[in-house]
């Protein structure tokens, strides 16, 4: 019996996963395949041994972006969820897939030669409301029609009525 670290999945909930270890090297990488497989200006990817990464619902599908590397993702909500090289022995999940992002914060950057030139102003972009704060009937309309997976193992899902 391995203990479960992180657990994560994505955003339909199809896909779960558990990491029996804490991630090692979380790093941010800019290269333009990132860029595009997460649909974002960077990737932040947490690796871990492939037998530490077990799938808990669900299955990852692949879109092979190399000869030699893949990047998994849900079938039924497309969220992005993993890159890895098939014969390697480790496995990256996407950081916003895990259900506490905030524990695999990034050491290191990677595909600087890609990164987008107003990354470094990134933090200083002005905004500090919380999601629709001037708008509460828009906030009340989203969150209690809601389809998101929560951030936690959950028995039964979509749950039934
Ligand atoms: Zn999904
Ligand atoms: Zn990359």
């Amino acid at each position: 019996m391995q203990t479960i670290v992180l657990t994560g999945g994505c955003q339909c909930g199809a896909v779960r996963y558990s990491l029996d270890q804490q991630p090692q090297n979380v790093h941010i990488c800019h290269c333009r395949m990132c860029q595009k497989a997460v649909g974002g200006p960077f990737a932040i990817i947490c690796p871990v041994m492939k037998t530490a990464f077990r799938v808990t619902r669900g299955a990852v599908s692949y879109f092979r972006s190399s000869d030699v590397g893949r990047r998994g993702y849900c079938c039924d909500c497309g969220t992005p969820l993993t890159f890895d090289y098939p014969d390697g022995e480790d496995i990256g999940v996407l950081v916003g897939t895990l259900d506490e992002p905030n524990r695999a914060p990034p050491e290191n950057q990677y595909g600087n030669e890609s990164r987008v030139s107003w990354y470094s102003g990134l933090v200083q972009v002005p905004g500090d409301r919380p999601t629709y704060a001037d708008n509460p009937q828009m906030l009340h309309r989203i969150t209690s029609t809601n389809h998101q997976h929560p951030d936690h193992e959950t028995d039964i899902w979509p749950p039934t009525v």
